[in-house]
Order: structure tokens, then C-alpha cells, then sequence
């Protein structure tokens, strides 16, 4: 337990009484979504206020994504801009949270090449952050806090985003050392966050309103395997499940090699867990699949659809796909449309590989093309867009439960929202209605959204 009390004081009475404003940027995932309101709820606690504009801001902070070079390349480019603020601003603030300053080199390269950069702060150390505030208020050059506390208190404190929809971390870090993947080397092992800690944050978030708690975590059903036994997955959602109230539980990720029995029988027999499982396949050539180290063959990841679909043959399933993994050969490539075909997603996420410097498959020889692999990713999309748009078809005539996110982009006087399926949903009705549950019947269906109307 890192006690900030003292030091939050002192910083108080070294700012003064002038209202402070800070202005904090997420990237990435939602976990990193999750940190950053946690980053918010402590300079909240320090007497900030929050713009979006960074030129009247005290404080910046980039709450940084370490997934793809190109988005560490693209932080280095905001970061190198924000130099001329700091020198017409010598006052001003500025700070570097996130995943990429838990790699020890970028520190050092933020340290020497990026002089306006007053301090960074790593994923594990966001209660160390009044600490290098308070040091940098006290005319430090630069402060780096990169250490693992394991100190999951300041969860409590978030400035959340949203006032209907929460993400609520479960579980930090990975054991799973998928080649491609960086956030082992960054985020750590699993550490599971105790039960009661979640289930009085989920109460608390239901009091409140929340209409939707997405559960988070790398793999979240490895959660609990560090607790002795006392707690899984499963057991969590049965428990969450029991809290009185009118919202819905999502959770992510969820990889497919301990993906249970048990986990699939919560989901059918919890009414608040969302119909939606995202099981990210990634690819469908189990010669990938061993290269990429994810631990399950294609036919273990059928046996969970299947399973899945003999209870309930409409269930909505999305995935991740990697397209051009080191060496993907065409038919390997083949292989995962025959997947797409044969699970037909909801929806895919899917991403054309880029290599990750400090994991495994950046030392693995690659022979393919880049323009083989656009025309791959093409072929992919394509692909989905055709299963999309006959698979969504299975909802009209159907009732869905609708939670109304906002006003739709594309069509005036139209809310759009998301079903317990994970399907975007679009329907005439009032903004009154953004933050509450509607009943909509299925009317027509696009191949990214279904469109209805308000029977309830
Ligand atoms: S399960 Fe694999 S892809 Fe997911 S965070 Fe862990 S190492 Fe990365």
C-alpha cells in the first residue's frame, strides 16, 4: 500500500488555490483506458481539473500503448512537438504513463532525447505518480518510477469516462508469452486482484447506475490461479451474477486454451453475463498457432464453438485474426478463411502483423510481401463482409436487448446502441434514452449493424 496523503497535501499547498488543469491521453487498449481514469482519479484527488485542450493545460500526460512500433513512433512525434509548449511554457507539466516507459531503454531514450519530459511513470507504479509530481513541483530535471508495486489500490479512485458503461480490471499482467506479443515483457505476470475487492467495486458501480461492467484482464480466465484455489473465472461471474440490479457483465480476453466447461455454463447460466464470447483465434493454421506459441490447435478451438453453438446456435462470437504472421504461407492463410467460414463471426478484429521488437516472432525469418499480405487482409475482409451480412440476418423478426450508447453517426434522429450480442444496433429514438436498456425489434440488417424499432 503506497499512502500518498502526505504528499497529495504538499502538493496542494504548492500549486495554491488557482484551479489546475490537466490534460490526460489514452492509447490503446481498454486496460490502458482503465489505468488512465485511474491516473485521472488521483491528480483529481491533487485538486485538478481536466481540459481537452493541452495548450491551456498545467499538466500532460500520455498514458502510452506499447502494442505496435508505429504507435510508440507516433507518441515520440506528440511528445517532439510538445517541445515548443514547454518553452513557452516553462511551467507546464509533462509526463509519460503507460505501457511503453516499462521498457527500461525507452525510459532512458525519453531521459536523453526529450528534455521536456519532466517525468515517467511505468504500469505498476501509477500510485508512485503524486510522488514524481510532487518531486518535479520541487524543480527535479526528471524522475522515472518504473517499479512493480503489485498495489492495486488505485483502482478506487478513477474518474470514469462514461456513466452508464464501466471497465472494471480483474487481473494484471500475462504468463502467456505469445510470440508476437509485448505485454509479458511490460505488464508482467498474472496478478488477480482479490474477489471482494471486485465484487464491492461492482456493487458500488450498480448503486451507481452502471448499466454495463466490462470485466477486464489479458486472460481473464486464468483469473484466480494465483488465489490458491479460492477463486476462477467462472465462480467470479457466478458471484457477480448475484448482485441485484439491472445491468449486464462483458469481460475480455478470453484465450480459447483455458477456455472451460465451466466457463461456457456460467455464461448460459448467468442471465447478466452478455450473450457474447470474443475468443480471439488469431489464425487458423495450427503450424502458426504453434509458432505463434497460443497453446491450442484449431480443432480445440472448434470443440469450444462447437460446444457453444449445441447450446445456442444464433450465440454471437467475434475474434482477432493476425494476418501475415512470419512465414504465413498461403495455405496457411487458406486455413483461417476456412475457419472464418465455418465459425461465421459476428464480427472480426483483424490486424496485418507488424513486427514488435523485444518478442520472439521479431527474430523469425519472413519471406512474404507486403503487398501479398494486403492482399490477404483484403481478401479476409471481404470475406467477413459477405458472412456479416448474411449472418446478421438471423435477428430480424427478433427482439434484442439494447443498451443506447448515442446518437447515431450516420442517420439524424436515430440512437445507436449495442446488443447483449455485441451487435451495433441502430433505431429511431430520443437522446433521453443514451445510458438505458431498450427492447428493439430487428427490422433490417447492413453488415456492420442491425436497424429496429423501440417495442419496449
Ligand atoms: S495472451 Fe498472448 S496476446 Fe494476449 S496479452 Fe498474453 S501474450 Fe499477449
Amino acid at each position: 500500500m503506497n499512502d500518498n496523503t502526505a504528499v497529495i497535501s504538499e502538493i496542494k499547498r504548492l500549486l495554491g488555490d488557482r484551479q489546475r488543469l490537466a490534460y490526460v491521453r489514452s492509447f490503446g487498449c481498454q486496460l490502458n483506458v482503465s489505468d488512465g481514469e485511474k491516473i485521472k482519479g488521483l491528480l483529481r484527488k491533487m485538486g485538478f481539473g481536466f481540459t481537452d485542450d493541452e495548450s491551456e493545460a498545467d499538466l500532460i500526460m500520455l498514458n502510452t500503448c506499447a502494442v505496435r512500433e508505429n504507435a510508440e513512433d507516433r507518441v515520440f512525434g506528440i511528445v517532439g512537438s510538445m517541445k515548443k509548449l514547454k518553452e513557452q511554457r516553462p511551467e507546464l507539466m509533462i509526463g509519460i504513463a503507460g505501457c511503453m516507459t516499462a521498457q527500461s531503454h525507452i525510459a532512458e531514450k525519453i531521459k536523453k532525447s526529450y528534455p521536456q519530459v519532466d517525468f515517467v511513470l511505468g504500469t505498476s507504479a501509477i500510485n508512485g505518480l503524486p510522488k514524481l509530481l510532487l518531486e518535479c513541483l520541487r524543480g527535479a530535471r526528471f524522475s522515472a518510477d518504473i517499479a512493480e508495486y503489485d498495489d492495486f489500490s488505485a483502482t478506487a479512485e478513477q474518474v470514469r469516462e462514461s456513466t452508464f458503461k464501466a471497465s472494471v480490471p480483474i487481473m494484471f499482467g500475462c504468463n502467456n508469452f505469445c510470440t508476437y506479443c509485448i505485454v509479458p515483457y511490460v505488464r508482467g505476470r498474472e496478478r488477480s486482484r482479490r474477489p471482494e475487492d471486485i465484487i464491492s467495486e461492482v456493487e458500488g458501480l450498480v448503486r451507481d447506475g452502471y448499466k454495463e461492467i466490462m470485466l477486464l484482464g489479458q486472460n481473464v480466465n486464468s483469473y484466480g490461479n494465483d488465489l490458491g484455489g479460492e477463486m476462477s473465472f467462472p465462480k467470479l461471474l457466478r458471484r457477480l451474477n448475484e448482485i441485484e440490479g439491472d445491468f449486464w457483465i462483458r469481460f475480455m480476453s478470453s484465450h480459447p486454451k483455458d477456455a472451460s466447461a465451466g466457463l461456457i455454463d456460467a455464461i448460459f447460466d448467468c442471465e447478466k453475463v452478455a450473450k457474447h464470447l470474443h475468443l480471439p483465434v488469431q489464425s487458423g493454421s495450427d503450424d502458426v498457432l504453434r509458432r505463434m506459441n497460443r497453446r491450442y490447435t484449431a480443432e480445440k478451438y472448434f470443440g469450444i464453438v462447437d460446444e457453444i453453438r449445441r447450446r445456442d446456435p444464433d450465440f454471437s462470437l467475434t475474434t482477432d485474426i493476425i494476418v501475415g504472421f512470419p512465414d504465413e504461407t498461403n495455405e496457411d492463410f487458406e486455413a483461417t478463411l476456412d475457419i472464418m467460414e465455418r465459425v461465421r463471426y459476428d464480427n472480426i478484429y483483424s490486424f496485418i502483423y507488424s513486427k514488435r521488437t523485444g518478442t520472439k516472432a521479431a527474430e523469425m525469418p519472413d519471406g512474404v510481401p507486403e503487398e501479398e499480405k494486403g492482399q490477404r487482409m483484403r481478401r479476409l475482409l471481404a470475406l467477413q463482409r459477405d458472412i456479416s451480412t448474411e449472418h446478421y440476418k438471423r435477428f430480424i423478426g427478433k427482439r434484442m436487448r439494447v443498451l443506447a450508447d448515442d446518437v447515431s453517426k450516420k442517420r439524424e434522429g436515430f440512437l445507436a446502441g449495442k446488443s447483449s450480442e455485441f451487435i451495433i444496433v441502430e433505431f429511431e429514438g430520443d437522446s433521453s434514452l443514451i445510458g438505458q436498456f431498450v427492447e428493439v425489434e430487428v427490422t433490417g440488417a447492413m453488415n456492420w449493424a442491425v436497424t429496429g424499432e423501440i417495442v419496449k
